[in-house]
C-alpha cells in the first residue's frame, strides 16, 4: 500500500458511506478502503463524520466582529443597519479591517469553514474596504478560499460616486460584480442597475452576486430582471440572487411564472436564514412574516439554493459563531426542511451546494481534490445539524489547521454513566 503524508481512517462520510482517506501534499491521492497504508500523520476517524469543508457564499468581512462600534443597532432593522454601517465606515481603518477579518478566519477555520464570498463595500472613495479584503484575501489564502464580491451598499445609482469605485474595485482585482436593485430610488433604476451590472459582468467575464429583493415588499421583482439580463447576455451558471426574501410575500400566481424563469437562467440563490428571519417583517404586526425566500419551491425547479450567514457580530445582527451548521440548522426550522432527505439536503447547502454556487473546481471529497475536510463528533450529517459539534480536525489542503478535543460532559448521577456525549443513532440521523 502506498504512503501518504496524511490518513484520515474510518470516517463516516455525509452520504453514509464509511472510508479512510490518503493525502499527499495539497491534495487527495486516494478514497476508500486503504487498509495496510501507512501515513507520517493518522487521524482515527473512526465512528466520526467527515466532511468537506463548509462554504459560506454571503458574508460581510468588511463589517464584522465590529458590533456595539460607534453604537448598537437599536430598531434591529435592515435600514438602521445600512446607517449605522456608514457611520462605522467612517471611522474604520484600513488595519481595523484587516485585524477584525483576519480574527474572524480563525474563527472560520476552527469551525471548518474553508471558502468564503464576502461582498466589500465600494461605496467609500478611499475604497479602504476593498484594499483591506484585498490584503486579508492574500494572507489567507494558503488555507481559506476567500472570495470578494464589489458591493455598492448605499446603491450603484443612488450613491453619488459609487458606479465609478464599484468598477475601480473591479480593476483592483475583486472577484465578483455585486449590487443592491431594491435600495436604489425607484423600481426603474434597480432595474437600470440590474441591467448595466450584468452587462460590466458580461464584459468582464466575471460572475454576479446581487443583494436582491431583500424586502418585505411583494412588488419588489428584480429577480425577475436578473433572470432576464442573464438569459440575454448567456451568463448561465454564473450569476446568484442574495436573499430574495420579497418571494416570501409575492403572490403565488407571480411566482408560478418566476421559478421556470430562474431555472432556464440557471440564477442559483443564497437565502440567509439567521438574518432574514431576524430582519424581516420588523413591520409586521400579526401575523408576523418569516421572511425567508421560498426554497424548497426553487430546490422543487432544480434551482441551486445554498445557505449564508451574511453577518457576524456586526450592525445587523449581534451573535453567529463562524458556524455553517448553525446557519443550515435555522434554515431547517424556518423553512420547514424536515423530512431526513429534507435535512440532509440543508447539511449538502453549506457543503457541497454552496461549493458550486461559488464554482470551487477543486472541492469534494474525490481523488485529485483540494485535501480540505472537516472531522465532526457526529455521526452522521444529520446528526451534525442537530449537535452543531466539535470540529475535531480540520485539514486545508493538505495542513492539519486546527485540533479541538473531544469535550464529553462529565455527569455525577446515581446509577448512571459517568459521562454523556448526546449521540443517538436510529434509523435515520
Ligand atoms: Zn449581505
Amino acid at each position: 500500500m502506498p504512503s501518504f503524508d496524511i490518513l484520515v481512517k474510518g470516517g463516516t462520510l455525509p452520504d453514509g458511506t464509511v472510508k479512510d482517506i490518503g493525502i499527499t501534499g495539497a491534495t487527495i491521492a486516494a478514497i476508500g478502503d486503504l487498509t495496510g497504508g501507512d501515513a507520517g500523520t493518522v487521524i482515527d476517524a473512526a465512528g466520526d463524520l467527515v466532511s468537506p469543508p463548509f462554504v459560506d457564499p454571503h458574508f460581510h468581512m468588511d463589517a464584522t466582529l465590529s458590533y456595539g462600534t460607534p453604537r448598537i443597532n437599536a430598531s434591529g432593522t435592515l435600514m438602521e443597519g445600512i446607517a449605522l454601517w456608514g457611520e462605522l465606515k467612517e471611522i474604520a481603518t484600513v488595519d481595523d479591517m484587516v485585524q477584525r477579518a483576519l480574527a474572524y478566519c480563525d474563527w472560520a477555520v476552527s469551525m471548518g469553514l474553508l471558502a468564503v464570498r464576502s461582498h466589500v463595500d465600494t461605496c467609500d472613495d478611499s475604497l479602504k474596504g476593498v484594499e483591506a479584503m484585498l490584503q486579508v484575501r492574500e494572507i489567507v489564502k494558503p488555507y481559506l478560499d476567500l472570495q470578494l464580491v464589489a458591493f455598492p451598499q448605499d446603491g450603484f445609482y443612488r450613491d453619488p460616486t459609487a458606479r465609478a469605485n464599484t468598477l475601480r474595485a473591479l480593476d483592483m482585482g475583486v472577484d465578483v460584480v455585486g449590487g443592491i436593485p431594491h435600495f436604489e430610488r425607484s423600481m426603474a433604476e434597480g432595474a437600470a442597475s440590474v441591467r448595466e451590472l450584468c452587462e460590466i459582468a458580461a464584459e468582464r467575464g466575471l460572475p454576479v452576486d446581487l443583494h436582491c429583493d431583500e424586502s418585505d415588499d411583494p412588488l419588489s421583482r428584480h429577480i425577475e430582471t436578473l433572470c432576464y439580463e442573464t438569459q440575454r447576455l448567456g451568463l448561465h451558471g454564473r450569476v446568484a440572487g442574495s436573499h430574495l426574501t420579497s418571494m416570501h410575500s409575492m403572490d403565488n400566481y407571480y411566482v408560478s411564472k418566476l421559478l421556470p424563469l430562474m431555472a432556464e437562467a440557471q440564477i442559483s440563490a443564497i437565502p440567509n436564514p439567521l438574518i432574514n428571519i431576524t430582519l424581516q417583517g420588523r413591520h409586521d404586526t400579526f401575523p408576523k412574516r418569516r421572511g425567508l425566500t421560498r426554497v424548497k419551491e426553487m430546490q422543487a425547479h432544480g434551482i441551486t439554493v445554498g445557505w449564508g450567514q451574511d453577518c457576524v457580530r456586526d450592525p445587523w445582527y449581534s451573535l453567529g459563531t463562524a458556524d455553517m451548521l448553525d446557519v443550515a440548522f435555522m434554515g431547517l426550522h424556518v423553512a420547514q426542511m424536515t423530512s431526513p432527505e429534507e435535512m440532509q439536503r440543508c447539511f449538502t447547502m453549506v457543503t457541497d451546494e454552496n461549493a458550486r454556487i461559488m464554482q470551487l473546481g477543486d472541492y469534494g471529497l474525490a481523488a485529485g481534490k483540494a485535501a480540505s475536510l472537516v472531522v465532526l463528533d457526529a455521526g452522521s450529517a444529520i446528526e451534525a445539524l442537530r449537535l452543531r459539534p466539535d470540529r475535531l480536525c480540520v485539514i486545508s489542503k493538505g495542513k492539519v489547521v486546527s485540533r479541538q478535543a473531544r469535550n464529553d460532559a462529565r455527569i455525577s448521577l446515581p446509577g448512571r454513566p459517568d459521562s454523556v456525549r448526546r449521540r443517538h443513532r436510529l434509523t435515520y440521523g
